[in-house]
């Protein structure tokens, strides 16, 4: 299963080209970013009307919209996932945060940036 295989699926069906070529210069870029704007907007009133069932839908219209972003960018969100899990993974050792005395959480020996213009292949 992937969300982003999913909205690509409903993208053709549409019409809707899925992009190869990493970039945000486009109409189709230019849509999908307003659209999470949109969603966002959208998911935000709910929130603020206490609608949880609203709330919920917004919620993965923004994960729609956004997938639907990616594939208008050539952009591989599970690799871009993937690299940002296993940045914010490294923050732990041995499965647990290491603190300092006033309990903020540091950033262990372990930790590393992630690397997006590696995974994106740039
Ligand atoms: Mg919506």
């Amino acid at each position: 299963m992937s969300y982003q295989k999913d909205v690509e699926n409903f993208m053709t069906a549409g019409e809707q080209p899925l992009k190869t070529e990493l970039s945000l210069k486009g109409n189709q870029q230019t849509l999908y970013m307003n659209l999470i704007t949109e969603e966002y907007k959208e998911t935000l009133e709910a929130f603020e009307n206490n609608d949880l069932i609203e709330v919920a839908d917004g919620l993965a219209d923004m994960v729609w919209v956004i997938m639907g972003m990616c594939s208008s960018c050539g952009i591989d969100f599970n690799k871009v996932w993937e690299e940002v899990r296993a940045s914010n993974m490294s923050k732990f050792v041995d499965g647990k945060a290491i603190k300092n005395e006033a309990g903020k959480i540091m950033k262990p020996e372990t930790y590393f940036k992630p690397n997006i213009k590696k995974v994106l292949g740039i």
